[in-house]
């Protein structure tokens, strides 16, 4: 019987997480997750399909982040019928992810159309709609962790927490005929030990193959405890100087990471007790499924909720969902800490925050994530001298403090502490990295004397 694997997408870089692993009698997907580029490119490689979505028995779904996720309603658009497998947390992230993935695809239309228009071109359709991504979610079927289910008729499926974000998974495989058992191993993404909130990954023995993620296949990362000292620092000198903090949100995790740390904080009286807005409807509700899926937090964090010390619920602070009430904030001078969407300022009421507060020298913008190029947040980790907003030039005066040890992902030291823990492995395949990170790691594993391989896209691996 031959099994292979397709490598159909976050391969040799970072977004658009799919791969697709066949067998005679059934074929699997692992992800579907969106690819992130130039307006043009994202179309195209969106919307085509190496393989007839019809076919796909069972879609096994890692984690919510929308480059592992955000492709599912473009796939049921094509005839994906098959049942989607995920733990209940992803589901329900998953569920929130889309809707918003969706909402931002027709008003980026919106857009393209309101400038075709007046070029005369012709006009384009969103990827899918906010209605479209809503349906995706419909075909979802939530499994627990060490739960072993047969997803097809040759394929048992379990998942482990990978520890990256809330209801991440680390996915295993057992494909089965009547003369073997190949057991693969999916860990992408995969997080970090000692994280706030999260589990640390749990490491899947017995594997013959293993697909993981090269994200920082060669960096390292700081400790997670100095994103927190850090945070305090930048606080403290902000709230001496009468200014505001702005945060940008990263609204799945990272935002209650922050809240964690601020909780913490508070409790420890490092830092003066000033009010903290999350002022996100998206990082409202998710925040909301952190509170009902708290079985998937750590033991220290549900402790913490039982005396009463929630990270996601403290005195000075307030979620907010309404326009209204994001606006008052602007003629409140008081020291203050606004959590506020979009995590790279490319959209959202963070926008509105920084228009009214990049000038003084007296507010801090608290970077904790990542910055893609040619992104607002870009320019401001940069402290570009003028940042255009709404179409109007600013000066950057604010100070900009960006925190990197905040990262979900597991650096060098973890990726290759966790393969350690995996073998023996026939061979190891390297995705979800750019090319250098990927061949970093690549590397490091050949010198251990391990079969290791980067994957092209569309490329096919047969396994024995
Ligand atoms: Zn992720
Ligand atoms: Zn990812």
């Amino acid at each position: 019987m031959p099994v292979s694997i397709r490598f159909l997408g976050g391969t040799r870089t970072v977004t658009g997480s799919s791969h697709l692993i066949s067998t005679s009698k059934s074929e699997v997907l692992l992800d579907a997750g969106l690819f992130q580029g130039r307006r043009d490119e994202f179309y195209q490689v969106n919307t085509t399909f190496q393989y007839n979505p019809r076919k796909v028995d069972a879609l096994i779904l890692s984690h919510a982040h929308i480059d592992h996720c955000g492709n599912i309603p473009s796939l049921i658009k094509k005839g994906l019928r098959c049942k989607i497998y995920t733990t209940s947390a992803t589901k329900n992230l998953c569920k929130l992810m889309l809707e918003d993935s969706g909402k931002i695809q027709e008003e980026d239309i919106k857009y393209v159309n309101k400038v075709n228009r007046r070029l005369g071109l012709p006009l384009r359709k969103p990827l899918y709609t906010k209605k479209e991504a809503m349906r995706a979610t419909k075909i979802f079927r939530a499994i627990s962790y060490a739960e072993r289910f047969c997803v097809t008729k040759d394929i048992f499926v379990t998942l482990y927490d990978a520890g990256h974000i809330l209801g991440s998974s680390i996915i295993t495989l057992e494909i089965k005929d009547s003369l073997r058992t190949i057991r693969l191993g999916y860990a992408v993404d995969l997080g970090r030990n000692n994280l706030p909130l999260l589990n640390d990954p749990v490491v899947p023995r017995g594997l013959d193959y293993l697909i993981i993620e090269s994200t920082y296949g060669g960096r390292f990362h700081a400790p997670i405890e100095e994103a927190k000292e850090r945070l305090k620092e930048a606080i403290n000198r902000t709230v001496e100087r009468k200014g505001k903090i702005l945060t940008p949100a990263f609204t799945l995790e990272r935002t209650q990471e922050v809240l964690y740390f601020l909780n913490e904080l508070l409790k420890e009286k490092a830092i003066p007790t000033i009010p903290i807005y999350v002022d996100s409807p998206l990082a409202t509700d998710i925040t909301d499924l952190f509170k009902v899926h708290f079985d998937y937090l750590n033991a220290q964090t549900r402790r913490l909720i039982k005396q009463g010390y929630s990270p996601f619920e403290f005195l000075n602070l307030k979620f907010i969902r309404e326009q209204e009430e994001s606006k008052v904030l602007n003629s409140d001078k008081r020291p203050k800490i606004i959590i506020a969407g979009s995590g790279m300022c490319e959209s959202g009421r963070i926008l509105h925050h920084l228009k009214n507060n990049i000038e003084d020298s007296r507010n801090t913008i608290l970077v904790v994530g990542y910055m893609a190029k040619d992104t607002l947040g870009r320019r401001i980790v940069e402290k570009k001298r003028i940042v255009n907003i709404f179409g109007l030039d600013h000066e950057l005066n604010a100070e900009v403090v960006t925190i990197n040890s905040f990262s979900g992902h597991a650096d060098r030291n973890g990726l290759l502490e966790f393969i350690n823990g995996c073998l023996p492995l026939k061979r190891i395949f390297l995705v979800h990295g750019d090319e250098e990170q990927s061949q970093l790691l690549f590397d490091a594993l050949s010198e251990r004397g391990l079969n290791a391989h980067i994957p092209t896209k569309g490329e096919e691996v047969l396994l024995d």
